[in-house]
């Protein structure tokens, strides 16, 4: 992310940034699943919790991911997490032979196919294709990060229905340019809601707090999960009681959604600053000796995790490229939009 000679925009004129913010709504309305879509999923982890209870005893299932967190797809993998009963932690659990016998048990089911064992990746999954809905998904072991980050993104996203459709916006923005698969080098949709989430932290005034730096009463409380502390503030229905911003910042997501383009392009400093959603004060990537890196995402919890490390130096820049185009087309005004996607589920 080296800094390049930025072209000057145009006036941004009024009546573009309402047709900005309406392609932005019209982005969410069309993406964003409906309540059936939602209870579908409910529907088929019940199913499986049922059908794998007499195969792996005490085997419990919890839906994560963008089916929680507020940011899912129609389309959206099923990201499930399965515990056993009685056993807190994976401590002592032999997990390749739980993956062994969870993979043995889903391929008996008869809505499922491709089932495959992952076991070489940093949490071992099993990879499966749910037949009658076309969604594929991943039941993983023990993920209890991921249940906690999920938690923190949907309380973002309950906090201002900006914030949802921002992410969104993010989110198609990325899988159109194809920048949003970190399986083929490029960062995961859950490192782009991060780059949303500090972009409107950083905004002035913020359209949401850090719920990770507040607390009620005198000392900051510390819970630890897998050694890292998932504390943050949950009491989301008196926020306005405890975050003397609230509801402060009044611009519309179009605008937002250009000042989010204008941040990381003209402002934001990749080689100097982590962007880190879990403190207001700037993170400088060498605190975190993560000079080398050309673009670092601190994980909220996992604090020892930068979600951008496996990003080449080419894919880096393919990704600010992408973010400098953007910059150019959502800040040039013009009359209409062509019509980027004729059928919206092709990319998904
Ligand atoms: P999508 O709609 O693209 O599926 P998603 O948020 O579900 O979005 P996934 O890649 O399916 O993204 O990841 C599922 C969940 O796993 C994320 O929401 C997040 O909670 C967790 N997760 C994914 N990647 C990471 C990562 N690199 N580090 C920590 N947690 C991660
Ligand atoms: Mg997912």
């Amino acid at each position: 992310f080296r800094r390049v000679e930025l072209e000057p925009l145009p006036h941004m004129t009024l009546d573009f940034v309402k047709l900005l913010n309406e392609v932005c709504e019209q982005c969410y309305r069309d993406f964003a699943p409906d309540d059936v879509e939602v209870k579908v999923r409910e529907h088929i982890l019940q199913d499986f919790e049922n059908f794998l209870r007499c195969q792996v005893p005490g085997a419990k299932l919890v839906l994560f991911g963008s089916s929680k967190n507020g940011f899912g797809f129609k389309q959206s993998d099923l990201d499930i997490c399965m515990t056993l009963e009685g056993l807190d932690t994976a401590e002592g659990l032999d997990s390749m032979a739980v993956i062994e016998s969870l993979t043995k048990a889903l391929r008996k089911h008869h809505g499922l196919r491709n089932i495959l064992p992952i076991t070489t990746a940093k949490v071992p999954i099993v990879k499966f294709y749910h037949t009658k809905t076309g969604l594929e998904g991943d039941i993983s072991l023990y993920n209890t990060l991921a249940l906690h980050n999920t938690e923190l993104l949907a309380s973002y996203a309950a906090i201002d229905i900006r914030v949802k459709i921002l992410c969104y916006v993010m989110k198609v923005f990325a899988k159109v340019c194809d920048i949003g698969d970190a399986s083929r080098g490029s960062l995961s949709s859950y490192a782009y809601t991060l780059m949303v989430l500090y972009f409107l932290q950083q905004r002035s005034p913020p359209v949401i707090p850090v719920l990770q730096e507040m607390y009620v009463g005198e000392k900051k409380p510390v819970v630890l999960v897998d050694g890292w502390d998932v504390h943050f503030f949950k009491d989301l229905k008196n926020l306005h009681k405890y975050w003397p911003e609230y509801k402060k910042n009044k611009e519309s997501v179009g605008q937002l959604w250009f000042g989010l383009l204008q941040f990381y392009t003209e402002t934001f400093n990749f080689k100097e600053t982590v962007i880190c959603i879990r403190r207001k004060e700037p993170l400088t990537t060498f605190k975190k000796q993560w000079t080398s890196k050309h673009l670092a995402i601190e994980d909220p919890f996992d604090l020892s995790h930068n979600l951008g490390a496996g990003l080449s130096r080419r894919m880096a820049s393919f990704i600010l490229k992408a973010f400098i185009n953007a910059r150019t087309v959502f800040g040039t005004p013009v009359r209409c939009f062509p019509p980027e996607y004729s059928n919206k589920m092709e990319y998904f």
